[in-house]
């Protein structure tokens, strides 16, 4: 029977699968990493494969993402140049005039049926590249050219690996001591811990991502409910950080306006305004190729077969449906934040 998303949800299915990571690949380059010894010490029980290159294992034609996705091995990889990509500049992101993000993990534990990644690589299994301090060394050299911004969970959610990596805490320790980057954290999760124990920083700025629990439970697989993050949000600004909130991507579904209306009625029940650095607001959007790819992988997935209309390229609602969507969350967010703070993502 071929495997499809669906029949590998089916509980009984997944009892049969290994446990997640229950196979590390290693370049034999990175065996002494230190950061690879700590992460090797969380899987005392998975089996530990030596490869020379992770491209030798990631790259090999005719996997299948979906079930890599249900029970992923990871692979512990040096990062070769270039440590920095370059990105286009969001609309949003008035002030800053170079962007750039780097790609430490590739692929994440989370599972949105959405998400572009599945679309960009061959592979749903984890890298972690190790090499922190080439790629520390990177961005300080760029840095010289002048100030910048930096998106480091760009690949991935960085903060759900937090426990394993601390990749998150080495950057705001980065960040504590030059002024001139502005980072930028994306999540989903419900993780705090690297938050509470540091003083907030004007030049990391941490974006949850929100959506109604209809949305977290039909498309985003694996992710904390709306209520774990709206926590989540409230313990951190508590301590003094403050936050981007991301209505990023909306979907449509039956009943979208009153489960957004309730969603963000809640957000700002619990959170001081004064908190929030801005929000944005994005349908959902997808190069073609990437919804060409994801398609083939998830041909079961009713997110991916609607039929968007292409434009440039970019796969996303008609026109119209866009206005309406910006419109009818900017229109329920204005009722407690300014409009000069609520920006539309496309
Ligand atoms: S949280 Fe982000 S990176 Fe992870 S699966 Fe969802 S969309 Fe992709």
């Amino acid at each position: 029977m071929k495997k499809t998303a669906r029949t590998l949800n089916d509980k009984r299915v997944f009892k049969t699968l290994n446990p997640k990571f229950s196979h590390i690949y290693i370049e034999k380059g990175v065996l002494n990493n230190p950061l690879s010894q700590k992460i090797l010490f969380h899987f005392p029980k998975s089996k530990i494969i030596e490869i020379d290159h992770y491209k030798d294992f990631f790259c090999r034609p005719r996997q299948d993402f979906v079930l890599q996705k249900k029970t992923p091995k990871l692979i512990l990889a040096t990062q070769r140049t270039p440590f920095l990509y370059e990105r286009a500049r969001p609309c949003h992101w008035l002030g800053y005039q170079r962007f750039f993000y780097t790609s430490e993990i590739v692929n994440c534990l989370f599972d949105c049926e959405y998400c572009f990644l599945q679309g960009l690589y061959p592979s749903g299994n984890i890298i972690i590249f190790v090499n922190q301090a080439d790629i520390k060394k990177a961005v300080k050299e760029e840095l010289e050219n002048g100030p910048l911004m930096l998106s480091i969970s760009y690949n991935t959610d960085l903060l759900v690996f937090e426990k394993l990596t601390g990749m998150v805490e080495g950057w705001i320790n980065f960040a504590s001591k030059h002024p001139d980057i502005t980072i930028e954290l994306r999540t989903k999760s419900s993780i705090v811990f690297p938050f509470i124990h540091k003083d907030p920083l004007n030049n990391f700025q941490l974006s949850w991502s929100l959506s109604p629990n209809y949305a977290v439970n039909s498309f985003e697989h694996q992710t904390p409910s709306a209520e774990a993050r709206i926590k989540a949000i409230k313990k951190v600004t508590a301590n003094g950080w403050k936050v981007r909130l991301c209505f990023d991507p909306i979907i449509p579904f039956t009943g979208w306006k009153q489960k957004y209306e309730q969603l963000i009625e809640n957000v700002f029940a619990e959170i001081s305004t004064k908190e929030v650095i801005d929000v944005t607001i994005g349908p959902f959007r997808m190069s073609k190729e990437h919804l060409k790819q994801a398609r083939k992988r998830r041909p079961d997935s009713l997110v991916l077969a609607y039929p968007y209309k292409l434009i440039k390229d970019i796969y996303s609602y008609p026109a119209t449906q866009i206005e309406d969507i910006t419109k009818t969350i900017s229109g329920y967010i204005s009722k407690h934040l300014d409009k000069e703070r609520i920006h539309a993502a496309i």
